[in-house]
């Protein structure tokens, strides 16, 4: 498979497209999903073309994989909703299977409430 530069966050990523911006820097943007499915619900999104997270564990550099991460837990801070403030999830949908609608590797992140049953 390979990268669908048109899909909406590569839109996202080169400002075609606006969003609610919560963080950004040289290796991630983080913005509030479109249509939330908790009281907060973010994405983040790594700035490079990757489609899921197979994709960029075996593709990305060092540095992205660690950049993105260290970039979810300081957007979780940022939202106020990090371990010493009750706690959030987070999870990436990756494939079919795992009902992924955005071709471009994100991370959610659930929280401001109780985010319950892991699996529906
Ligand atoms: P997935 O099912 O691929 O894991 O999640 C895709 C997420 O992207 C969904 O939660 C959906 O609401 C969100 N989304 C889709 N289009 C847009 C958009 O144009 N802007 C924002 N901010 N979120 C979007």
């Amino acid at each position: 498979m390979t990268y669908d530069k048109n899909n909406i966050f590569a839109k996202i990523l080169r400002g075609e497209i606006p969003c609610k911006k919560i963080y950004e820097n040289k290796f991630v943007l983080s913005f509030h999903d479109i249509s939330p499915q908790k009281k907060i619900h973010a994405l983040i999104i790594p700035k490079g073309e990757y489609i899921d997270l197979d994709d960029f564990i075996k593709n990305a550099t060092e540095k992205e994989i660690l950049e993105f991460f260290r970039g979810l837990t300081h957007v979780a801070k940022l939202l106020k909703v990090s371990s010493i403030d009750g706690g959030y999830r987070s999870l990436a949908n990756i494939g079919k299977n795992g009902g992924q609608e955005v071709p471009h590797l994100h991370f959610h992140i659930f929280g401001g409430e109780k985010i319950g049953k892991m699996v529906s």
